[in-house]
């Protein structure tokens, strides 16, 4: 995503994902991130891992199907923070690497992230960039550069 971005946007990144569980797996992906920040030359701002949120937020609704409402809450956490760190750096233009996912509803995306975006005043990216071979480059990239690579979404019902 940032290598396509760059072509025409200035990129800063940030992560956000107290979904992750169990604690390990959160570090082990973020170390990834890091990574990838590292080898594009991006900065990368990291959220504090506030485990209570996401149980808060889903406590009602852990026996949904991966894809369901619980999933639509969670992006929505996620696209919040996103949004309130964008506004707190002056930034105007927000997205998200959610999309890169085959399994995620994007148009479910991009529905939350026009609707948070523009309760904060923001604009927000849309796009599906899994789409012209952005899958297969993540996965590429990904090999080259040894990233670690979940095979779960990332909360424990997903794990499960
Ligand atoms: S399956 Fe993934 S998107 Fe859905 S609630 Fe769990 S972590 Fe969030």
């Amino acid at each position: 995503m940032i290598e396509r971005l760059e072509r025409e946007w200035s990129v800063a990144c940030v992560w956000h994902n107290p979904n992750i569980q169990p604690a390990e797996e959160h570090e082990r992906r973020l170390e990834s991130m890091r990574t990838v920040a590292e080898r594009t030359g991006t900065s990368l701002a990291v959220l504090p891992y506030d485990v209570d949120r996401w149980p808060e937020l889903c406590a009602r609704l852990l026996e949904e199907p991966e894809g369901g409402a619980r999933c639509e809450v969670c992006f929505r956490m996620r696209l919040e923070a996103t949004a309130q760190w964008a506004v707190a750096e002056g930034i105007e233009t927000i997205a998200t690497t959610l999309s890169i996912s085959p399994h995620k509803d994007v148009e479910r995306i991009n529905a939350i992230g026009h609707d948070v975006a523009a309760r904060h005043g923001l604009l927000f990216l849309a796009g599906d960039f899994k789409q012209r071979g952005g899958f297969q480059r993540s996965v590429e990239l990904s090999r080259e550069w040894g990233l670690y690579r979940q095979n779960y979404c990332g909360c424990l019902q997903s794990m499960r």
